[in-house]
């Protein structure tokens, strides 16, 4: 009877605090903007929802890509699922008695074998992670740690708690076996071997035993449970709802439009009283950033990929979501109170402010709030020390959105769609960016390139081929099969220009027939867009959507990824749906129908460079691989960053036209990452990243790091070098 009172009671107060505590993160969660797209998209693809809790959750895949440290986790992780069977019995102990077991499988072997099995392997995997931050915690002040920045005391006490988990069941398993109140037989291992190590202490002992045994299991997960709600391990409960709520198919590739239901903001419509430009405060974050905050595990897998990081600037992407987050919860009680001027979209403070007096302040008058908490309410979401801003201004602007962090995330936070937001507000509301950028986004407007080159020009390359390309001037042409998207540096930067031009040989050879729109084609807008500058991107769009679409056009072959990424699926979101292919896929399917051949042999050792946004944004790893294999003489050797991981140049973001003040330049940290593979040449399908990276190899050059015959070209230069001579 005892046991079962301080059971009960113990249960209740630990119920009582955590119900207190998801109540308030609840409610701090609806204070978000709302975000109907996610929930439709949630409903709308449930296999996918299915195929993300079993692959992502269940099956963790990205954490395994880190193999140590993944597998440990994937044992604790299993551990909390399988063990739930032991809490199922340790209450069932309590309430029916010490012989109880659960219905039908409670005396299953099997069952019995895995519990102690899990129980095991996690024990293994405590002792991996505490082996890996002993390791890590005099390297932890070092930026090269994935964990600077991170709570590792925290981590340590959820260490000690699965631990306490696993031996009182043990303890009180133990007990069981040797009172002969265990129900599963030798297959429960572990159980038995301290079973037998308690046998000789007697069957009362033992019974005594097993009652504080089972006591202090339930008290432990009881505490853990409390703790975990108020610490940075609430991902244990909230990692699921991340990856049922993300963006589908992954938070990479297309920027977002500025409405969360998934509508393209009309600046002409645009209600001040309704619609957020970008985030300007906090409570500006939809429902879904507030989740994204309070998931992050801190475990640093972002930080460790990030080139800003790993270049010496002050963006990690794990401290600026963990830094939200905490700025979201210090601020809390003032959102909650419905102090949060709210500024539309049903959002901040209102939804927050009518949900019942629970936790943190809620309900009070804002004069009533701690100082703390007011101080908190006033500090700028983006702003230098000066005004004590919760993000850095060039946090913010040292993002190149190479996406290597959602890459990496395991709970799939979407660090690019919140930095993105953030410099909408900051553009657009706040006219507050990097002076130089403003340069580039008034020769957008202008001009329809960032350069802002008379658009006259953007046919100059084709007169530098002996044969002819049609320009088209109204419709295209019913047997033209593609329009070839030239883009800006394609169109009037000399390196790019190189490409283009081999780009339309390798087509011409082929037979394949394309034009291209001349002076009617205008920037995509991505550099305008990946700024924050929604509308010069939105004018651009739309210009060039309507050009398209009079022009009857429906398959498409880009050049630059970036352009590749906006076509195919950015412009959808304002009407513009057409097949859009990057050059190099279409060249390695020429190649593979024999319709290109190349002959020539290229004796050089090549190294690739993954552009980000054809790669990790778009997913086209194989294809520029696929050509190089086929030139004869090639022989190609990987970075240690690639594919996946692979390292940005630096141009993403529309970081291509500011200064790089900070740290070590990206590009140059590429190219000594390439240098080390020893190549005659460095290949990449990008014309942004070939300007970058021949910047910084030319740097290297007159500094006598890199020998003076290196070049960085795109596969299409490969290729048509080893085609047309072949030709010849
Ligand atoms: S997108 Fe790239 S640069 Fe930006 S935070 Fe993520 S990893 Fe860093
Ligand atoms: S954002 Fe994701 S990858 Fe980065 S620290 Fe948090 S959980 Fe880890």
């Amino acid at each position: 009877m005892l046991r079962l009172i301080i059971g009960l009671v113990a249960t209740g107060i630990a119920f009582a605090f955590a119900g207190r505590r998801v109540l308030f993160l609840y409610r701090l969660a609806r204070s978000g903007q709302p975000d109907p797209q996610r929930i439709a998209d949630a409903k709308k693809d449930v296999r996918e929802d299915v195929r993300g809790q079993v692959v992502e959750v269940l099956g963790q895949r990205r954490l395994l890509k880190w193999t140590g440290p993944g597998l440990a986790h994937f044992f604790v992780m299993w551990a909390f699922f399988i063990l739930l069977t032991v809490y199922i019995e340790a209450y069932g102990v309590l309430f029916f008695g010490l012989d109880f077991h659960i219905p039908l499988v409670g005396t299953w072997a099997v069952l019995g074998f895995l519990q102690d099995f899990i129980a095991v392997a996690a024990l293994l995997g405590l002792i991996a992670f505490a082996i890996i931050r002993i390791k890590e915690s005099p390297k932890r002040l070092d930026r090269a740690s994935r964990f600077k920045g991170s709570h590792l005391s925290g981590a340590w006490l959820i260490l000690l708690m699965i631990f306490n988990v696993i031996w009182t069941m043990f303890m009180f398993r133990g007990a069981a076996v040797a009172t002969g109140n265990f129900p599963y037989g030798e297959a429960a291992f572990a159980s038995h071997a301290v079973g037998d190590l308690l046998g000789g202490l007697g069957e009362s002992t033992n019974e005594w035993i097993e009652s504080v045994g089972l006591l202090l299991h339930i008290g432990v997960m009881l505490a853990f449970l409390v703790i975990v709600l108020n610490s940075k391990h609430l991902h244990i409960f909230l990692a699921p709802l991340n990856v049922m709520f993300k963006r589908r198919p992954d938070g990479l590739g297309p920027a977002q439009p500025m409405r969360s239901n998934g509508q393209v903001l009309d600046f002409e419509e645009a209600d001040p009283d309704t619609d957020v430009f970008g985030r300007g405060k906090v409570e500006d974050f939809t429902w879904k950033g507030f989740l994204d905050f309070a998931t992050c595990t801190e475990c640093g897998r972002c930080q460790s990929q990030c080139p800003a990081w790993n270049t010496g600037k002050p963006l990690s992407p794990k401290l600026f979501i963990t830094d939200l987050r905490d700025h979201a919860l210090a601020k809390a009680p003032y959102i909650l109170a419905g102090a949060g001027g709210a500024n539309g979209s049903g959002g901040a403070g209102g939804a927050g402010g009518s949900g019942g007096g629970a936790a943190g302040g809620a309900d009070r008058e804002p004069a009533t709030l701690p100082a703390d908490v007011l101080k908190e309410a006033e500090r700028p979401l983006v702003g230098g020390p000066d005004v004590d801003g919760v993000i850095h201004p060039d946090v913010l602007w040292s993002c190149t959105n190479c996406g290597a962090c959602v890459e990496q995330c395991p709970v799939d936070i979407e660090h690019i769609d919140h930095i993105l937001d953030m410099r909408r507000y900051q553009v657009m509301i706040e006219s507050s960016f990097p002076s130089e950028a403003g340069v580039m986004l008034k020769n957008l407007e202008n001009k329809g390139n960032p350069w802002g080159m008379s658009e006259t020009k953007r046919a100059d390359w084709i007169g530098e081929l002996d044969f002819e390309v049609p320009v088209v001037e109204d419709k295209l042409p019913e047997d033209v099969e593609y329009l070839f998207w030239v883009g800006c540096a394609g169109a009037l930067e000399d390196r790019a220009k190189r490409t283009t031009k081999a780009i339309a040989e390798l087509l011409h050879i082929a037979g394949v027939s394309f034009a291209v729109l001349g002076p009617m084609e205008a920037c995509t807008g991505d550099p305008a867009r990946r700024l924050g500058m929604e509308f010069v991107y939105q004018m651009l769009a739309q210009q060039n959507v309507e050009t398209l679409n009079d022009a009857g056009v429906r398959k498409i072959v880009a050049s630059c990824p970036h352009c590749f990424n906006t076509l195919s699926r950015e412009y959808p979101q304002i009407g513009g749906h057409y097949e859009v292919v990057h050059h190099t896929q279409l060249l390695a399917r020429l190649v593979d129908e024999g319709r290109l051949t190349p002959i020539t042999p290229i004796e050089e050792n090549i190294t690739y460079h993954d552009p980000c946004f054809l790669g990790r944004h778009n997913k086209v790893y194989r294809q520029p691989r696929d050509i190089m294999a086929k030139v004869p003489g090639v022989t190609t050797q990987e970075m240690h960053r690639c594919k996946d991981r692979g390292f940005c140049c630096g141009a993403g973001g529309g970081r291509m036209w500011m200064e790089e003040r900070i740290g070590k330049r990206i590009n140059t940290e590429r190219v000594d990452e390439a240098l080390q593979t020893d190549p005659d040449t460095v290949s990449t399908a990008c014309p942004f990243c070939l300007v970058m990276l021949g910047d910084a190899i030319n740097e290297k050059k007159n500094s006598g790091g890199a020998k003076e015959s290196l070049e960085v070209v795109d596969v299409a230069q490969l290729l048509i070098k080893s085609v047309k001579r072949g030709a010849e």
